[in-house]
């Protein structure tokens, strides 16, 4: 099966393009957060690369990614208050699942990071000197202190706990009673639930109502709630 979420399989990473970008190239251009596409039916779509001059204004940075098959693919920021021309909009990538290929979604996701790695890290954290980009890896590194400072791709893992019809959920005492629970282990946030605030619960998948609840404090004992 196929993740939506994962480096898809014909793409190649690669920091030294071939060439400048042309007509064939993916352009993942973002302000912020945001994700530049052209809104068509029944999907969206990447701009490409000749449409990013009808922004009116160079990006603040660009990066090259790889090849997703054998289109090369980049990644632009541009700046906070650069209007979307007619037919395109700024889009946040989680209104995006769905709407977007699947490859392309994944590969949105992997160059934001970049983008943001690579706007945070323009001077080095030890002692202030402007960073460069490192030749031959995706690095950028001081030439004062030669601190090198690579991207990081945050993982998220989320799983399913399966019980015959019921599924395990997690939630916190800060929710409100009737609030639906979410998955008991989903990216390093689960660490910050201590066992003592965290309720773990089994529902059937169709029910509003909590079914079984486990006690943190001794998970292989249940009671009912
Ligand atoms: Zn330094």
């Amino acid at each position: 099966m196929t993740m939506p979420f994962t480096a898809p399989e014909s793409y190649v990473s690669s920091v030294i393009a071939a060439g400048e970008p042309d007509a064939d190239s993916l352009c993942f251009a973002f302000q912020q957060t945001l994700l530049l596409v052209a809104g068509e039916a029944p999907g969206l779509r990447l701009p490409a690369h000749w449409e990013l001059a009808n922004l009116g204004r160079p990006p603040l940075r660009r990066l090259y990614l790889g090849t997703l098959g054998l289109r090369a693919c980049y990644a632009f920021e541009y700046g906070a208050d650069t209007e979307a021309p007619p037919g395109m909009l700024w889009q946040g990538l989680r209104a995006l699942y769905g709407r977007l290929d699947d490859s392309l979604f994944a590969l949105a996701g992997r160059a934001l990071q970049y983008i943001d790695w690579d706007r945070t890290h323009q001077f080095c954290g030890r002692c202030g000197t402007p960073m460069r980009h490192r030749e031959g890896e995706r690095a950028r590194e001081c030439p004062a202190c030669r601190l090198i400072a690579y991207p990081r791709i945050a993982p998220a893992v989320m799983c399913l706990v399966r019980r015959e019809s019921e599924i395990l959920l997690a939630r916190s005492p800060h929710f409100p009673p009737a609030c639906t629970a979410r998955s008991p282990a989903s990216s390093n946030r689960a660490s910050r639930w201590s066992n003592a605030s965290r309720a773990r619960c089994w529902r059937k998948p169709e029910s509003a109502s909590p079914i079984r609840a486990i006690s943190p404090a001794s998970p292989g004992r249940s009671r009912i709630r």
